[in-house]
């Protein structure tokens, strides 16, 4: 008898606990040529999650470049006069300026012409020859870009164009998670293509765990855990084509308006601003492991995983206790770097 009281009363109490666990709500749209999904919980979930679905279809209008609406697109068809933007676009594009500097032009968001000549935009896809490509590395130069706050203009000189593509995303992350906050909901994950961004913890109090794809096959490497953070991840294996043998991915160098080869078959940044994450994972993916380092060292503020060519991992201190291997990462030497 007190066996069966003692069976009721645990009956009742996983009955409330999942009457009061906090209802999933989640959405899906295709925007900046990925598809995105989001994740929210508890009352205002289902609010927060429409509302980021609708915000990243008019970031895409704001930003892309190839919608003719775009301030991008006007700015890139101006043949070297001022254009005038939207106050949003012309903030991205001066924070986005800063971060070229400070990546010593790794990142570099004037890559449009070389981006296109390679196919990338259309899929037509092409190997520029070496002529041409000396002639494409001259038209990238995020140094070239002139700001004019008081009227809130932009002016590139002509031949040259923007191209948003590497970090566009990781800025629509921290957009959508501010609304996501602002709409009430306090458990939020954002998957924009490869990055994913979060609102505080999982309903249940834990960590959120982000896999780390395995750039050489499928699945998961590697697990990192996460609280209120983006995780922005940027590979040679997100976007390619082969030609004569000879693989080719959408991450150019900038120095040479071709596939940046550094050893580094991916990156991923870890930290609170979505837009930094995505501009440094293209940017630690184009330095390579020594200047990934010596960024991290410079820079601070973020932590990073590195997928390098020999299969290895490197992880930023800061990840000590949040990084683990899974999946085909069981037993890959991992190397932390240090301060
Ligand atoms: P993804 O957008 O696939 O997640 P990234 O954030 O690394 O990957 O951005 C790659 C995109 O950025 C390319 O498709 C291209 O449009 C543009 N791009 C390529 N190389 C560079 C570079 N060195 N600096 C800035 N933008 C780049
Ligand atoms: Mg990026």
């Amino acid at each position: 008898m007190r066996r069966l009281r003692c069976l009721g009363l645990m009956l009742a109490l996983s009955l409330l606990l999942s009457c009061c666990a906090p209802k999933e709500y989640s959405a899906q749209t295709f925007a900046m040529d990925t598809v995105m999904s989001f994740t929210s919980y508890g009352r205002e979930g289902e609010r927060a999650v429409s509302a980021a679905a609708a915000e990243a279809g008019r970031l895409e209008g704001l930003l892309s470049v190839t919608r003719p609406e775009s301030d991008i697109y006007a700015v890139n068809h101006a043949a070297g006069a001022w254009t005038q933007v939207s106050q949003e676009t012309f903030d991205l594009i001066g924070r986005c300026l800063e971060l070229c500097r400070a990546c010593g032009g790794a990142l570099d968001i004037t890559a449009y012409p070389a981006v296109r000549a390679w196919g990338f935009t259309t899929g037509e896809y092409r190997v520029p020859g070496a002529e041409e490509r000396v002639d494409l590395a001259a038209r990238i130069d995020y140094t070239a870009v002139e700001l004019d706050r008081e009227q809130c203009r932009v002016r590139l000189p002509e031949g040259m164009e923007l191209d948003l593509g590497a970090v566009a995303k990781g800025y629509a992350g921290d957009v959508l998670a501010g609304l996501t906050v602002r709409s009430g909901a306090e458990s939020a994950m954002l998957y924009l293509g490869g990055n994913v961004h979060t609102v505080g913890r999982k309903p249940d109090g834990s960590l959120w765990r982000v896999g780390v794809q395995d750039p050489q096959g499928e699945g998961y490497l590697a697990v990192v855990e996460v609280e209120n953070q983006a995780a922005v991840t940027s590979g040679g294996y997100q976007r390619f084509f082969e030609a004569e043998g000879e693989t080719y991915w959408h991450i150019l160098d900038p120095a040479s308006a071709a596939p940046a080869r550094s050893g580094v078959l991916s990156a991923t940044v870890v930290g609170d601003c979505g837009l930094v994450c995505d501009g440094l994972s293209t940017a630690l993916f184009v330095l390579g492991a020594e200047e990934a380092a010596r960024l991290w060292r410079t820079l601070g503020e973020f932590e990073y995983i590195l997928i390098l060519e020999d299969g290895s991992v490197q992880i930023t201190q800061g990840l000590e206790g949040r990084f683990s291997l899974a999946g085909s990462g069981e037993g890959r030497e991992v190397q932390v770097i240090r301060p």
